[in-house]
């Protein structure tokens, strides 16, 4: 008794000693800081695995002084079918974008007649073939680019053999619905693994548009050696889901912050002479007050003299050449 006893006490300070101060605490993963004893041979393979090449700053067609592409990520519900999450509440949130959110900003693009890019998962596509119907039915000719197979996010899938054979049938299915082969090649997320710029390179894609080391196009460096491919970078700031996406669950309920955050970039890089993209999706930007929001600034873009509205496709082809350029 006596000795359980003391055993007892032992232990019971033992967890005295173990309990830290007050504080915010992190549990460590098993190896949380690898960088710190990376030499910098080490560092620059991992940093310039993909990365920036040559700037490509184009001068814009007809004298434009700015390029505009809108972009729609067209998802739906694919994200959430892909990690098998069964909650209809959240499928038929992304199910929105096929039933009404991309008709109306289908209708908005035609009212405004400025063309626009769709980046379309093949399964989106397949379990609402009428994305595809919809989007070629247009007045205008609008661009269908890639987006994996079923918004599969790479880093997570982590299988160089799985994800070809996703890219391939993303491609088979997208090419088949379409009639045309994709050009443009959006990451689900925009999320790489280490394998995803070998494979869309070697997938002959003319651009992506999935990284934002520059405001302006470049060339993609793979290895440090160039690629080819164009990049048309991306931006958060100029993304619909930060503000109005599954995270942001109505915390930001003003269009009005979104438009100011949009207009300020657009006129710099007007002032720039630069590229302004958007990255959308239409069960997020697909909303009536949303939908209302961007029709008011695309308005606004066209009022302003020497604005080339454009395809990613488009803008893609016209500044490639500046890759061979001295
Ligand atoms: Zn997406």
């Amino acid at each position: 008794m006596k000795r359980a006893l003391i055993l007892a006490s032992a232990l019971f300070a033992g967890c005295m000693q173990a309990t830290p101060p007050p504080g915010p605490v992190e549990t460590p993963r098993p190896d949380p800081l690898p960088g710190t004893r990376l030499s910098v041979d080490q560092l620059k393979s991992q940093m310039f695995h993909v990365s920036a090449g040559k700037r490509l700053k184009a001068t814009w067609p007809n004298g434009a002084r700015v390029a505009v592409g809108l972009s729609f990520d067209v998802d739906n519900a694919t994200a959430t079918l892909s990690t098998g999450n069964l909650d209809y509440e959240v499928l038929s949130r992304g199910e929105y974008g096929a039933v009404d959110g991309l008709p109306r900003l289908l209708r908005m693009l035609d009212r405004q007649q400025v063309p626009a890019s769709f980046f379309i998962p093949a399964a989106s596509a397949v379990l609402h073939p009428k994305v595809i119907s919809d989007i070629q039915a247009a007045k205008l000719s609008h661009e269908i680019g890639g987006h994996g197979w079923i918004h599969e996010r790479l880093p997570l899938l982590n299988d160089e053999k799985e994800e070809q054979r996703l890219l391939d049938l993303s491609i088979e299915t997208l090419t088949k619905m379409t009639g045309k082969r994709p050009v443009g090649y959006r990451a689900p997320s925009w999320k790489f693994s280490g394998w995803t710029m070998g494979q869309v390179k070697a997938a002959g894609f003319l651009y992506d548009s999935s990284l934002m080391a520059s405001d302006d196009a470049y060339e993609i460096l793979l290895d440090g050696t160039p690629t080819g491919v164009v990049e048309l970078p991306i931006e958060r700031i100029l993304d619909d889901a930060p503000y109005f996406g599954g995270n942001a669950d109505g915390s930001n309920p003003s269009v009005g912050d979104v438009y100011e955050v949009f207009q300020s970039e657009f006129d710099v890089a007007y002032e720039e002479g630069g590229l302004f993209l958007l990255t959308m999706h239409p069960h997020m930007m697909g909303h009536r007050s949303r939908t209302a929001m961007l029709e008011k600034l695309v308005q606004y873009i066209k009022g302003k003299p020497g604005v080339w509205f454009a395809t990613h496709e488009q803008i893609a082809n016209h500044v490639k050449p500046l890759i061979a350029a001295q």
